[in-house]
């Protein structure tokens, strides 16, 4: 029953992004975006991308720091009026040009931001990890819910060539049943003054992060949702780094089908990759999940056979991701990675930290 109704997400993320779709014509005005948080995220990686989407477009600002606000509004042809402070971000309700909020921000600040703007009338597209607890996720589907807006989450993968075509290869057979997925995610992270450091604005370490990743990659490809977890963690806690979050965390999950998956997120190494052993063959991605230069291959045994995807529907990852939350919005559909997928990942994050605390598995 999980691989029909992954089947189905797949198949309506092609026709959700398929272009010139009816219900979107060319006429239609692509739906205003307010980007929260110009950090890294919001202001490097997310803004550039609306010149790719058709659909989308960039519509107000809203940060803490007015001088850099200013100047982002201003090279993006934005008024002043379009410039919020986390402060007054509640009269965004007054702005019609705002469709839909992106909540860039800490992971510890994803709750708040997502309810505040669904209480504004907006529908909300909320950066991973979708926040630091099942209870907060509960309380921002809620608020969506009650206000009748939508709730995405920025699952990117699921708008990348590579990561797709591995999801239809997986599902088609190509490796035979699935036996085994490994994927892990990590890089360095030097700096120990980050609030991804910090528990209160991060909500945990590298699996927050990065382990993320992993935990996706398991459940998408394998298109099943796991019953067990057994965690273990590996933290130098006399490093300044980690004197409140893990380092590295390891866990094995464990499906219906009798498939595992083995999954590892880390800070103090750099990786990024995605192994599918199946019976007759195996799928292989790496680097994985990266912005660009993702690779793939097939093969029985070992990398034999490269893959190039095809191109994805949209011209990039963030783009398909960012149109595709617009469409989902205009045609009253539910996004294929939604609230409630971002809910059953943090279920999974809170299970794979007990088992890390309390040395044993926890059934799902
Ligand atoms: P940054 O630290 O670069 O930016 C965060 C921004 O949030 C800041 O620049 C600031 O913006 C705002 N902010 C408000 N309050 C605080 C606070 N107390 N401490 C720090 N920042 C604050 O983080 P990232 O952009 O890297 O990450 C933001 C979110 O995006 C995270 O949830 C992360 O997981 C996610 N992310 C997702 C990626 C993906 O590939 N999907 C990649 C990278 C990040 P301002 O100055 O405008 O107020």
């Amino acid at each position: 029953m999980e691989i029909g109704r992954r089947d189905i997400l797949l198949g309506s993320a092609a026709l959700l992004l398929a272009p010139g779709g009816s219900a979107c014509a060319a006429t239609d005005r692509p739906l205003g975006y307010a980007i929260v948080g110009l950090g890294y995220y919001g202001l490097n990686v997310i803004i550039p991308q609306f010149v790719n989407c058709t659909h989308s477009r960039l519509a107000a600002v809203v940060s803490g720091d007015r001088a850099k606000a200013q100047r982002v509004a201003r090279e993006h042809g934005l008024s002043d009026k379009a410039i919020y402070s986390y402060a007054d971000f509640d009269t965004i309700r007054d702005n019609p040009d705002v469709d839909i909020v992106y909540v860039c921000l800490p992971n510890g600040m994803h709750a708040e931001y997502t309810i505040r703007a669904a209480r504004a009338g907006k529908h909300v597209l909320c950066e991973k990890p979708m926040a630091i607890s099942v209870a907060e996720c509960e309380a921002m589907i809620a608020a969506c819910r009650k206000a009748d807006r939508k709730l995405m989450i920025g699952y990117r993968c699921h708008f990348e060539a590579h990561n797709l075509e591995a999801m239809r290869l997986a599902r088609s057979g190509a490796a035979g049943k699935i036996r085994y997925v490994r994927s892990e995610h990590g890089f360095v992270q030097r700096d120990p003054t980050k609030w991804r450091l910090k528990r209160a604005l991060s909500g945990g370490g590298s699996l927050m992060d990065m382990g993320i990743y992993s935990l996706q990659a398991a459940r998408y490809m394998t298109g099943e949702e796991p019953v067990a977890v057994t965690a273990r963690e590996s933290t130098d806690r006399r490093d300044p780094r980690f004197t409140e979050v893990e380092d590295m965390i390891d866990w094995t999950l464990e499906f219906p089908s009798g498939a595992m998956a083995g999954c590892l997120s880390m800070y103090s190494a750099n990786q990024n990759r995605i192994l599918l052993m199946g019976d007759t063959g195996r799928i292989e991605l790496e680097p994985a999940t990266r912005y660009d230069g993702n690779e793939m291959w097939t093969g029985k045994d070992g990398r034999e056979r490269k893959i190039v995807p095809p191109p994805g529907p949209a011209k990039t990852q963030f783009a398909g991701q960012l149109d595709h939350m617009a469409q989902s919005v205009r045609r009253g559909q539910e996004p294929i990675v939604s609230g409630e997928e971002g809910l059953r990942d943090m279920r999974i994050v809170e299970a794979i930290y007990r088992s890390a605390r309390e040395g044993r598995t926890i059934r799902l």
